[in-house]
């Protein structure tokens, strides 16, 4: 893949000099990695979430693939999840055998839709892994009612979510355990990262040491309980992550200006339409995406991220689904007309620029030319 250079990029992150004195300071010191800044970095994670316990790794996959792993998950068993997220929610099961099994989502929220989870549940579903898509929580009291009556686990895939609350609490300390991600792109970042959290003290420790290669917690280097993984975030990292969380509120407030500022300028265009924020949800922006009515077809929107991208604008859709991806497609035999509601939204999505310091001049450029376009 080539990457062109936009005017404006479709997300930056949002680094100060607080991120690049801490991380130097690590620097000045021989502790790079499973030093002190590790377990600041998962404290600090785990009291603004409001969770026991914290577990941070190199990936939001490889945080993904630890709880999979910790649920004791294998080959034969099914979880059930949405269609409509990134790949990686789904790799999680496949790394250990496991069928990922798709539940379409609500037209509304994106999200999971609950009232068809049911249906799917089988002898072999052993969890339901909601996806916070886009940084507004699923409906976790429906989706922990259903796992509660079948005995399964809940993961929720917060990855996109950090900030978000469900009816008052936040994201991540609404199932068995959560994953966070700190990828660039995210709304923070630790450069590449991930975290588990979770209350459950046996889960944490279990992922702690799948994380450093099967050790035990007090075992020595060369003495391995289990097979394990290296998931481990250096402490470079942590301390970028450190600062990240102490400018959190700041940023995600920065991020909902920008969203205002987008909602102002595209709320009166009837052709697009926005996911749909339930009363009893805060969302945290992870992305600012819009969806062509669906008069449009797949072909005029594209047409629209090439205007787009040809006046500076990076673009993208967002997501395709993963249903259709063709490694899923070739092993599931799932097709075109499976999931038609995370379908037709794929068809017509269109993710604009959005990151802290978007400024509302070049939101209003955004706004500007895609409304030309329509
Ligand atoms: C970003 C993301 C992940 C994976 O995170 P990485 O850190 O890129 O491995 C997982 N799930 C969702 C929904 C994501 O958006």
């Amino acid at each position: 893949m080539t990457m062109k250079e936009f005017k404006i990029p479709l997300s930056q992150p949002d680094i100060t000099d607080l991120e690049r004195r801490y991380v130097m300071e690590v620097l000045q010191t021989p502790n790079l990695s499973l030093g002190p800044k590790l377990p600041e970095f998962e404290k600090k994670v785990s009291d603004y979430v409001g969770t026991r316990f914290a577990v941070a790794v190199n990936s939001g996959t490889s945080a993904l693939h630890c709880c999979i792993k910790s649920f004791g998950i294998g080959p034969g068993d099914e979880v059930i999840t949405s269609p409509f997220s990134f790949i990686a929610t789904s790799n999680a099961a496949l790394f250990e055998g496991a069928k990922p099994v798709f539940v379409d989502i609500d037209p509304d929220t994106y999200n999971i839709d609950f009232r068809q989870i049911e249906e799917k549940i089988t002898e072999r579903t052993k969890a339901i892994i909601p996806v916070h898509v886009f940084g507004l929580p699923a409906e976790m009291d429906a989706i922990n009612k259903i796992a509660k009556k079948y005995n399964l686990r809940v993961l929720e895939d917060a990855a996109e979510a950090i900030g978000a609350e469900y009816k008052k609490r936040k994201a991540g300390s609404l199932g068995d355990c959560a994953v966070f991600a700190f990828y660039p792109n995210k709304q923070i970042t630790t450069g590449e990262g991930g975290i588990i959290v979770t209350d459950n003290e046996s889960l944490a420790a279990l992922c702690r040491s799948l994380r450093n290669q099967g050790r035990g917690d007090t075992s020595g280097w060369l003495q391995h309980q289990r097979l394990g993984y290296n998931y481990r975030l250096s402490d470079i990292n942590c301390a970028l992550g450190i600062a990240q969380m102490e400018r959190l509120s700041e940023i995600l407030d920065k991020r909902t200006r920008v969203a205002q500022w987008y909602l102002e300028q595209l709320h009166d265009v009837p052709e697009l339409t926005t996911q749909q924020i339930p009363a009893n949800c805060k969302k945290s922006w992870f992305v600012f995406v819009v969806a062509l009515s669906p008069l449009y077809s797949k072909k005029s929107r594209d047409e629209i991220l090439s205007h787009l991208r040809k006046k500076g604008i990076a673009c993208s859709n967002y997501f395709s689904p993963i249903h259709l991806q063709p490694f899923m497609a070739a092993r599931f035999g799932y097709k075109e007309g499976d999931f038609p509601v995370t379908e037709s939204l794929s068809k017509r999505t269109i993710a604009l620029p959005f990151f802290a310091n978007l400024s509302k001049e070049n939101v209003r450029y955004v706004t500007d030319v895609l409304k030309n376009s329509l």
